[in-house]
């Protein structure tokens, strides 16, 4: 009979190599065991903070994890300040919108895929994006067991989180499913709506008077007309933190349509407090002449100032208001100002989302899930690819609720 081994050599040289096989088996378990420990824990800083770029693709915003990953020949990293002073030093405020557009052409769905000499280390990126921002849906019991005992509340985007992106703003309807999805919702956790567009726009897509809806980036928000069982007392929730800028909005909502109308494909909405000029319709190509023509308008108004969104520049008023201090604002109405009994749940598909799923970091206090399909720089925890997901997980967690109820 042959030996199993040739030489003792040989033997050794085997167990070494299944111990370490163990090895990096256990470190990988301790690295998810640490990432799903770490979900409600406040980690961000401003300063420290690491961003992992890939070297394949040329948007500095697009592919990036919130921790390095060591990968051979795949990453370099910068700090988060190199990174801003890069975006913003040097050019100014014209760097910083170049830099916008082409992150913008990065993240188009539209795009064709990359050369196939960069598709091994995409998958690479993604899988280390998927580890450290787990999908809320494989996640989903964990993410349960961390709420028991507290109060859910839900803060829902609307484009690209409950309704699918289109080419055509006006269009972009959600389904009959997931308004049932979302009315279900609204039966069991008070349940928020926090969106850029104006909020008589969102209300029209969805239609629901039980909802809380925050419009223009969380600058104005009305609470439920009806269903008034979360509401404090008699008084209904009303917060318009930027009323005194509505003069000068629709002066610059005259100027941008007047400057833009040159540009095939260009549409500039009056959200109220904000204004949106969308990029969905215009020719790549006409997208720097965009862009700038929308700086050449805002250089007379420094009260205002421009932020970035999924094909969407954004005209806002200076002052600190986001979504992140709507979902404050909305928690503090609820009576959840101070309390360590409540679990927000945020899901958003976009950058200024990312002010809610700050907060929440900040606070300690339940999770934010971000919607992608691809890699991005995020504080949310969790991740879910589409839509559909997020229906599938609100529907998820309307069943958990009534089985626990059912139970008692
Ligand atoms: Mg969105």
């Amino acid at each position: 009979m042959r030996p199993l081994f040739s030489s003792s050599s040989v033997f050794f040289s085997f167990i070494a190599h299944k111990l370490l096989y163990l090895f990096q088996c256990r470190v990988c378990c301790f690295e998810q065991r640490e990432e799903m420990t770490n979900q409600n824990v406040v980690v961000s800083d401003e300063e420290s903070a690491i961003i992992t770029l890939t070297l394949t693709n040329s948007s500095l915003f697009s592919p990036a994890v919130t921790k390095p990953v060591a990968i051979p020949g795949g990453y370099v990293t910068i700090s988060r300040k190199k990174l801003l002073n890069k975006l913003g030093g040097g050019g100014g405020e014209g760097t910083k919108i170049n830099a916008w557009v082409d992150s913008m052409r990065a993240s188009s769905p539209t795009r064709k895929s990359a050369p196939a000499l960069t598709l091994s280390s995409e998958t690479e990126d993604q899988k280390s994006w998927i580890l450290h921002h787990p999908s809320a849906l494989s996640m989903f019991v964990e993410i349960m067991n961390a709420s028991k005992g507290k109060q859910i509340v839900m803060f829902l985007d609307y484009d690209g989180t409950l309704s699918p992106i289109v080419e055509d703003p006006d269009r972009a309807f959600m389904s009959k499913e997931m308004r049932e999805t979302v009315r279900d919702v609204a039966k069991y956790f008070p349940t928020a709506v926090v969106s850029g567009r104006c909020r008589d726009k969102v209300y029209s897509f969805i239609g629901l008077s039980e909802l809380y809806y925050a419009g223009s980036h969380g600058m104005d928000i009305k609470g439920p007309t009806t269903g008034h069982k979360y509401k404090k007392g008699n008084q209904s929730v009303l917060c318009q933190p930027a009323r005194e800028f509505l003069p000068m909005i629709n002066e610059v909502y005259k100027a941008l349509l007047e400057e833009t109308k040159s540009i095939p494909g260009a549409t500039v909405e009056n959200n109220k407090f904000c204004i949106s000029v969308h990029f969905r319709c215009v020719d790549e190509k006409k997208w720097d002449a965009l862009a700038e023509q929308v700086r050449s308008v805002l250089k007379d108004y420094p009260k205002l100032r421009l932020t970035q969104g999924r094909k969407v520049l954004e005209v806002r008023p200076t002052i600190k208001w986001d979504k992140g201090k709507a979902l404050e604002f909305l928690l503090k109405s609820l009576g959840y100002a101070n309390s360590s009994n409540v679990f927000p749940i945020f899901i958003g598909d976009d950058r200024t989302d990312e002010d809610g799923f700050k907060v929440l970091r900040k606070r300690g206090q339940g999770i934010g899930i971000l919607v992608s399909k691809v890699p991005k720089e995020t504080n949310a925890s969790y991740s879910l690819q589409e839509p559909s997901e997020v229906m599938y997980f609100l529907q998820r967690l309307v069943e958990w609720k009534r089985s626990l109820l059912s139970r008692h």
